[in-house]
């Protein structure tokens, strides 16, 4: 009995949401008195792979096969259910992210077991059953769901978990197994970026807007304030659809799921389909000039006032305070 837990990685480095998933898999471990073992699939810097004692994981199976440097749902699914058998996991983790959406219910799938995705909080534990808090309807819910099937699947929404650093070591396996030919039927050869800027699903600093920009020839404070913050853009869907901005940039129930430290939304009013996409932010910070708009309802901090006088003060400060 074990805790297996995936750990992505973008180009060899390990994703933001490794350390917290890793952290929620040695907190089910102990509850349960095992271990937690880490699966790498790529060619990951070994000292991120080292890093992963430091949250809990005792050993890391290292799979670094070159036809593997690029993410396929089937393969990546595939070596996962393999290394559930290989350390004979009954409980695996891994992130509600972009991939672990695909993963999840393909490596239940091929193990047989019961999945809560969206995971929200620990587990409770009785016996061999685990019941699962997670959000239901694009997070306009919870659903308590009972795993009881010998091997579970577990995926957390991003900052569902706080990191917890356990100041241990891990040891590193390299892990080969064999992966079925037809997992390969369709192959990435190569992923070019379409821009140097931060990607939206990996942001830290998210800089939202919305339809009181009142058009895109205002977007210049939007990019400033992006700017002097490191942060990538984003904006409601009707700011897409009208062509202001890029439908890559649209987030929500029908858009890009984020999950950043930070995500500011300027004159966008909190439409319950613009939060489902955000509301895993860690902290929300609201700028709008209807001080009932409900987007503050959501909010950590609000600013009530005109977008195009608060957001240059903003970005004028920040770029102050920088120096
Ligand atoms: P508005 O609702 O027009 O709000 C503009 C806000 O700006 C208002 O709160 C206003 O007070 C404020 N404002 C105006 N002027 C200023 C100013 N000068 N300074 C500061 N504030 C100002 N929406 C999404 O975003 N993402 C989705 O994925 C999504 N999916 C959808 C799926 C479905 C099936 C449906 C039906 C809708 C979906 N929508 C989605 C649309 C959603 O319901 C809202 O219509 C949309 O989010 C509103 O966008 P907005 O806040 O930019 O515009």
């Amino acid at each position: 009995m074990s805790v297996l837990v995936y750990t992505e990685n973008t180009d060899g480095k390990f994703k933001k949401s490794v350390h917290e998933v890793v952290s929620y898999a040695k907190a089910v471990a102990d509850a349960i008195n095992t271990t937690v073992t880490a699966i790498s699939i790529g060619n990951v810097d070994p000292s991120d792979l080292a890093s992963l004692g430091n949250y809990g994981a005792s050993k890391v199976l290292n799979v670094s096969a070159d036809r593997l440097k690029q993410f396929t749902n089937q393969a990546y699914a595939s070596v996962i259910a393999a290394a559930t058998d290989h350390i004979g996991a009954n409980v695996i983790v891994l992130s509600n992210s972009f991939s672990g959406k695909g993963l999840a219910p393909r490596v239940a799938a091929k193990l047989g077991a019961g999945l809560a995705d969206s995971a929200v909080e620990l587990p409770r534990f009785d016996g061999d059953r685990l019941t699962v808090k997670k959000t239901a309807f694009s997070g306009k819910a919870y659903a308590i769901t009972e795993l009881s099937s010998a091997k579970k699947v577990i995926s957390l929404n991003p900052n569902a978990f706080e990191v917890r650093e356990t100041g241990g070591s891990t040891e590193i396996e390299t892990f080969s197994p064999e992966i079925p030919a037809g997992d390969f039927a369709a192959v990435i050869h190569d992923i070019v970026r379409a821009t140097d800027k931060v990607t939206l699903p990996d942001a830290e600093i998210v800089v939202s807007a919305g339809r009181g920009l009142k058009g895109p020839e205002n977007w210049g404070i939007i990019e400033e304030l992006a700017e002097a913050l490191g942060a990538a853009t984003a904006c409601s869907k009707p700011v897409s659809d009208a062509g202001w901005r890029p439908h890559s940039e649209h987030v929500g129930q029908t858009g890009i799921t984020v999950s950043p430290n930070l995500y500011i939304a300027i004159g966008i009013s909190g439409a319950i389909q613009h939060l489902a996409g955000v509301s895993a932010s860690k902290i929300i910070v609201v700028i709008n000039k209807d001080a009932e708009a409900p987007f503050f309802k959501a909010a950590d901090y609000g600013i009530v006032g005109d977008a195009l006088e608060v957001v240059p003060k903003l970005t004028a400060a920040i770029k102050a305070h920088k120096g």
